[in-house]
């Protein structure tokens, strides 16, 4: 019998994200319609299709792409994340570094630089202003002895690796922030921070430009084989095609792929109203990530009508990748309370908007490029820092499906298959309890 996958479920993503908020309204493309051909069908317009529609490109400028998504491009979790373009291990442990954590070390650096570096190339390409790349770096912010402990554990494991960075004393990183809530700062020169709505569209936008075919709001309900090729469908269009990447992370569970392979996490993310600059010293464009991998993260950002702050925190374990209300509202009285602790000058601003968003994680972080099917190709596993590790996978989908295997496809063809995850309701569980146990042991980085 002819393989067929058929979609159980769409995104939903909870919230309206406050980087879409902030950006003029956008025309989208128009959804799928009617019968057509193409040699590689793209599904999901995330960090790792785009990555594999830009990759095609490069090796083959004459291939006939086409992307479907299921929503608006810029709305799903690729356009509403915390903007974050790592290039450095985003987990260190606070050991020592020893040898063999020296070359896993650099393996991540040169894949996530991998990925990077097609990013900058399209900036450059595109000539993008800062307000969508900005490859200014990042801080690490602690809060306490914890925090200040573990950013000096990583800076000594950067040093190790002969990574730049520099790490900034208390009275320095009020002076950047405005605020004396904070002890100590890591910073490093390597991550790029986009606005991710802005983004997400500049990517496609730049696609189109290379003859992409675009269609948002077609959610793809069924894959099915067809001669030596597939068949992909919409509610209302059909897609012959050669191959298919199916870049859709967690949904990849949605078609009945990597069964009890993913563990599906949200995290929550506030933006304050726009604020009086004078309000708060400090530097008026900084983002840091927390010193404890499950604190929160902060990005101040400029803007003509005032600044604003964006607090995220708070995961959650939602293994049927939706969150309810609730969550929002929960994880909403949360970032109140970590601006308020945080920022006292900001007393009264408030949130504009709050927002989730859906990630997928292996057991074992191991990312998923595999060939489900002659032809069709699925990346997955984004865990947690997709804009790297979502762009390094659209890369190896990319290059597979056209039979390249580059020195990063090498290293992903190098790496175990996902851990199997324990059956439910064991699962969910022990989910549940391993983020509440990080989160506790974040306290309040
Ligand atoms: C609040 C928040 C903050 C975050 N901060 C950061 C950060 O700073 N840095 C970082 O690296 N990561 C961050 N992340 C994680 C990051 O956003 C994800 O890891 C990343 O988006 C995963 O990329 P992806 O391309 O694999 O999947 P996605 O971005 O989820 O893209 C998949 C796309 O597939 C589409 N799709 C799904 N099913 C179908 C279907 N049936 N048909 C058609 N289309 C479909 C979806 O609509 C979606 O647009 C954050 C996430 C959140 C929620």
């Amino acid at each position: 019998m002819a393989p067929v996958l058929t979609a159980r479920a769409f995104p939903r993503h909870p919230g309206v994200s406050g980087w879409v908020a902030m950006l003029s309204p956008r025309v989208p493309a128009q959804a799928l319609d009617g019968r057509q051909t193409a040699d590689v069908v793209v599904i999901g317009a995330g960090f790792a299709g785009l990555a594999a529609a830009r990759r095609m490109f490069q090796l083959d400028p004459s291939l006939r792409i086409l992307m479907l998504e299921a929503g608006q491009v810029g709305e799903g979790p690729a356009g509403r994340n915390s903007g974050f373009i790592i290039d450095l291990p985003h987990e260190v442990s606070a050991d020592s570094l020893g040898s063999d954590q020296a070359d896993h070390a650099r393996r991540d650096i040169f894949n996530n630089r991998t990925a990077l570096a097609l990013v900058q190339d399209m900036a450059e390409e595109q000539g993008w202003g800062t307000e969508i790349f900005n490859p200014c770096g990042r801080y690490s912010i602690a809060r306490g002895a914890k925090g200040d402990h573990h950013l000096q554990e990583y800076a000594a494991q950067l040093t190790a690796l002969g990574e730049a960075h520099r790490l900034l004393s208390s009275a320095e990183t009020a002076a950047l922030t405005g605020s004396s809530a904070f002890s100590a700062a890591l910073y490093t020169p390597g991550t790029a921070l986009i606005q991710p709505a802005a983004f997400v569209r500049a990517c496609a936008d730049a696609l189109q430009a290379r003859r992409l075919r675009l269609h948002e709001q077609s959610p793809v309900r069924r894959i099915t084989r067809q001669g030596a090729g597939w068949q992909v469908e919409t509610a209302q269009g059909q897609v012959a095609t050669g191959r298919v990447v199916l870049a859709v992370n967690g949904h990849a569970q949605s078609f009945g792929l990597l069964p009890g392979r993913l563990m599906h996490v949200f995290t929550y993310a506030s933006l304050t109203r726009p604020f009086d600059p004078r309000r708060l010293g400090g530097a008026r464009d900084w983002a840091a990530t927390p010193a404890l991998p499950m604190g929160t993260t902060l990005r101040r950002i400029a803007g003509a009508d005032g600044d604003r702050l964006l607090v995220r925190s708070r995961y959650s374990y939602n293994p049927g990748l939706t969150v309810g209300e609730g969550a929002l509202r929960r994880a909403g009285q949360l970032h109140d309370r970590k601006l308020a602790s945080r920022f006292p000058a900001l007393a009264g601003v408030g949130m504009d908007h709050r927002w989730g968003g859906a990630m997928a994680l292996t057991w074992n972080s191991v990312p998923v490029v595999e060939e489900v099917e002659p032809g069709l190709w699925l990346a997955a596993g984004c865990n947690g820092v997709g804009a790297t590790n979502a762009t390094a996978n659209g890369i190896v989908a990319g290059e597979r499906a056209l039979g390249v295997l580059s020195a990063l496809g090498r290293d992903y063809a190098a790496a175990p298959p996902p851990k199997r995850i324990p059956p439910e309701p064991f699962a969910t569980i022990g989910g549940k309890v391993a983020l509440g146990w990080k989160e506790w042991r974040a306290g309040d980085e």
